[in-house]
């Protein structure tokens, strides 16, 4: 366990992920020590953590870097790593009736077998409109299928949009409004040039790990006190307004916290009483169980395999060695087979039986021999998508923001103008540090008043 933080009122951070570690950046960078982060694991991370197969080291889930998100570029940069981002067009593909095609470019958009020209001019125009539409409001009003079938049609959301909707939601996509897709087709579009071009990946060498890492580093030099092990149990406002945290490391006391916790982890540590703890215990969310399988051999030449086959047991195949080099690996191979599901915990093993998992894999590729295959590992998290369902665009009124005076919560529920990503996550970090820091100016203000007032009348 890292050493206690410094005593005296300050500020604390809970969850060491890229919206915890953004705001305690922002926090340090804005003069505002002591700052402390608590996080439950042995390193910072969250969902960019590191993990282990076949006795090399590799990122917990892929990851990957959009030209368009300029946070995450200006954090890479800001961090040193600039050199080890390099980028590729390994483009995707797509698996459905037993085939795999080839989703990279015009001429695979023309080719595409799964639809009819009148379907793929559908497609094309329906992408499109989506990514003209600015104002998030009507995608978050409506059901995903209802507003699907509006603007591609019924054959094309049927063929298309709906197995890949059930792919990231589950059972959950018929509750989940539209915001959800929508908001993936415009991140989509943003790696692209148009609906039928080539993507662009980014991807790090030594990983979104390493990023962390770094990130870590920083942060400590910066005077952040890191609590790594330290799991935050109960928060409670004392009269006197500070607040105290219950700690695995026993009390903490702080004047202000941020809470960077998925919504049912936060709604546990408020009191049952705060405003907003209720909408945060009860938000629904999809886990996630990720096969990371270690070949001998490349399985693709792509990136992401989308699945139009729901039988098999992973909703996706990503193979990280085609935006990485293999050296990465030691000239191996890495997949991710990830699958969306509720009541996954939070560990890595347990869960789905791999060997289920490695025969949907063969199930694609019926040429992979067991020799192949040196490793593979289950990676679980318990919350890693919120199902927001029809609704206002902004469903998280201010007392869910701030549900006790200096207390907030800021976690990836809240992005909702896209699907959860590592650019997103740091601007609302940096956010909440910024709604922090206004908020105690302004009770320092209103306390300089009030002394000057009675320092006057005395
Ligand atoms: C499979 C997958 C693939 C992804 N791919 C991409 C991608 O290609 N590009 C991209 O930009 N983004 C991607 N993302 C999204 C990106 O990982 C997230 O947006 C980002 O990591 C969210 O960070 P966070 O801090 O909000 O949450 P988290 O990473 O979940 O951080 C929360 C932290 O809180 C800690 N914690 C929880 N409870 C407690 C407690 N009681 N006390 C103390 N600590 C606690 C947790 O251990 C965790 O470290 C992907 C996500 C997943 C799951």
């Amino acid at each position: 366990m890292s050493p206690a933080p410094a005593p005296g009122l300050a500020i604390a951070v809970v969850g060491g992920g890229v919206t915890g570690m953004a705001a305690a950046e922002t926090l340090l960078r804005e003069g505002a020590a002591p700052v402390t982060l608590y996080e439950r694991e042995s390193s910072l991370g969250g969902l960019c953590a590191g993990a282990e197969i076949g006795g090399l080291a590799c990122d917990r889930f892929y990851h990957v870097v959009l030209p368009s998100d300029r946070e995450t570029l200006a954090w890479i940069g800001g961090l040193g790593l600039a050199d080890k981002l390099v980028w590729s067009r390994a483009g995707s593909g797509f698996y459905g009736r037993g085939r795999l095609v080839p989703f990279a470019g015009a001429a695979d958009y023309l080719r595409f077998p799964f639809l009819t020209w009148s379907q793929k001019i559908r497609l094309g125009w329906g992408i499109l409109r989506a990514a003209a539409i600015r104002d998030s409001s009507g995608p978050a009003a409506a059901s995903s299928e209802a507003w699907l079938r509006g603007l591609f049609g019924t054959a094309v959301t049927g063929k298309i949009w709906m197995p890949l909707l059930r792919s990231k939601l589950g059972p959950a996509a018929p509750r989940a409004s539209a915001a959800f897709i929508w908001a993936s087709i415009r991140r989509l579009l943003s790696g692209r040039r148009g609906p039928a071009a080539r993507e662009s990946w980014g991807a790090l060498r030594g990983g979104v790990r390493g990023l962390a890492a770094a990130a870590e580093d920083r942060l400590r030099r910066d005077g952040a006190a890191i609590r790594t092990g330290c799991r935050v149990r109960r928060l409670e406002l004392l009269a006197d307004g500070r607040i105290r945290l219950e700690t695995e490391a026993g009390p903490a006391f702080h004047d202000a916290v941020l809470l960077t916790l998925p919504g049912p982890e936060a709604g546990r540590l408020l009191p049952a009483d705060a405003p907003g703890a209720k909408l945060w215990s009860g938000l629904e969310y999809l886990g996630l169980e990720a096969a990371c399988v270690l070949l001998q051999r490349p399985l693709s030449p792509y990136y992401v395999i989308n699945l139009l086959d729901e039988s098999l047991p992973f909703t996706g195949i990503i193979e990280t060695t085609n935006v990485l080099p293999p050296e990465e690996m030691a000239g191996r191979h890495l997949v991710y087979l990830p699958k969306y599901r509720p009541g996954a915990e939070d560990s890595a093993g347990g869960g789905t039986n791999p060997l289920l998992l490695l025969e949907g894999l063969k199930t694609v590729f019926p040429d992979l021999r067991d020799e192949e295959i040196i490793d593979v590992r289950l990676q679980r998290a318990a919350c890693v998508q919120a199902v927001l369902p029809p609704g206002p665009s902004d469903p998280f009124p201010p007392e869910a923001r701030r549900p006790l005076p200096g207390v907030f919560v800021a976690n990836a529920a809240m992005i909702t103008e896209s699907p959860s990503n590592m650019n997103a996550a740091l601007e609302l970090g940096r956010e909440a540090a910024r709604r922090i820091l206004a908020e105690r100016a302004q009770r320092e203000s209103l306390n300089r008043e009030a002394s000057g007032r009675s320092a006057s009348s005395g």
